[in-house]
């Protein structure tokens, strides 16, 4: 059985089907849904009258008068999504396929006070609306990616470990102030699998983990084909499971959690100590004389020319995160796992390490065995994710859609 044909609502299968699979005819539309002609074409004519479909063109004939295809009509809705990185704030405006039409990125500081990145995120979102120049009224909403912990029945981000002046912001109730749009909120861990099971490598599957390993590491939860998010906020945060219970200290009160162990920061400190101990490494050369500026994307390089020091820094991170995905495998055991954010992207000194740790420690790879894989969205991941929040909403109750476009 697939999500769809568990799912009640056959007009929001309808747009499911038209977003997936369009342009089809109404006949295609019912044989893929299992519903009857008549119900499919009732529905058709809604969507037709409300502005949400339009005509395509004629199919092939099958013998009698060639079919009308009907597709999403992509600019009677489109979606803000706005993500809150370390070093940046990304928003951007998208139709109902996820397509950017408008994009704007701020650079921002980690150290910045909490007034001036919400006037980051303010004015990114600002900026794409303005430039897209469409009525208010035909934006679905506004979906926000930020990092950390957040509170979601009240829409406050909670705090945030790498931006140290960011707490108990009520962001959800700021924004929708400033700009009168219904606003999302999720975790950039969440937003990563979300936006890679609408858009990216996880299109298709119904149950994936998506780990995002960055300055933090966080996860993401696809079961049945929605993101497991408990409500409340707070699950998926493999970054603080403990994988070297003799490790570091940690801020949150535990020993050798994986963030402290296979983060880009974390990678970044044993090469900065790699190079104090004077062991032979281009790392040095680099960093340009600067052993302090050497950071993940470095020892990457580095070690995809060979460098013995910078790959065995990346394949102890990769232990690390594999030991970490083999529990998240033997709990769950999802179909796929998506490895996002900086360090995936280490090259194979990093990601063959991981997918060798979880082959040799998951138990029930006997069985099912996951397809590990990098991110496909790279960079966007989370902000597509907080525009596939927006229409996940939007899609699981049409009638949002209706009354945008209205
Ligand atoms: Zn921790």
């Amino acid at each position: 059985m697939t999500a769809d044909s568990r799912i009640e609502n056959p007009r929001m299968r309808v747009l499911q089907l038209l977003r997936q699979k369009g342009p089809l005819a109404k006949i295609q539309i019912a044989g893929e849904l299992a519903i009857s002609p008549a119900l499919a074409g009732l529905i058709c004519k809604e969507f037709l009258q409300m502005g949400v479909v339009t005509v395509a063109g004629t199919g092939e004939s099958a013998g009698g008068r060639r079919p009308t295809l009907l597709q999403l009509n992509e600019l009677s809705n489109v979606v803000v999504g706005c993500d809150l990185g370390v070093t940046h704030v990304t928003s951007v405006l998208t139709n109902l396929h996820g397509r950017v039409i408008e994009r704007c990125r701020i650079e921002t500081d980690p150290r910045d006070d909490s007034g001036t990145t919400l006037r980051h995120i303010q004015e990114s979102i600002q900026d794409v609306i303005s430039r897209a120049g469409l009525p208010t009224a035909s934006i679905l909403g506004i979906g926000l990616s930020v990092p950390g912990l957040i509170d979601l029945p009240v829409g406050v981000s909670v705090l945030a470990p790498n931006l140290p002046n960011w707490k108990n912001i009520p962001i959800v109730r700021l924004v929708k102030e400033s700009f009168g749009i219904p606003v999302s909120i999720i975790n950039d861990a969440w937003a990563l699998a979300l936006g890679e099971h609408w858009f990216g490598a996880g299109r298709g599957h119904q149950d994936l983990v998506a780990v995002n390993i960055g300055h933090g590491i966080g996860a993401g939860i696809i079961l049945d084909g929605r993101l497991y998010s408990r409500g409340i906020g707070g699950c998926g945060e493999i970054g603080h499971v403990t994988v070297n219970e003799n490790g570091p200290r940690c801020p949150c009160g535990s020993n050798g959690c994986l963030e402290l162990m296979a983060s880009g920061p974390a990678i970044s400190a044993r090469a900065i100590q790699a190079i104090s101990s004077a062991v032979p490494t281009s790392l040095e050369t680099l960093s340009g004389g600067h052993p302090l500026k050497v950071n993940a994307r470095m020892v990457a390089e580095a070690a995809d020319r060979g460098d013995d020091v910078a790959t065995a820094i990346l394949a102890d991170a990769g232990r690390y995160v594999g030991i970490a995905v083999a529990m998240v495998v033997n709990l769950l055991s999802p179909e796929m796992v998506i490895l996002g954010g900086g360090v995936a992207r280490s090259g194979a000194a990093f990601f063959d390490v991981v997918c060798a740790t979880v082959e040799r420690r998951a138990y029930t790879t006997i069985v099912n065995k996951p397809e590990i894989v990098l991110s496909e969205l790279e960079d966007d991941a989370s902000v597509l994710g907080a525009v596939a929040l927006v229409l996940e909403r939007a899609f699981r109750s049409p009638d949002s859609l209706f009354h945008a476009s209205a």
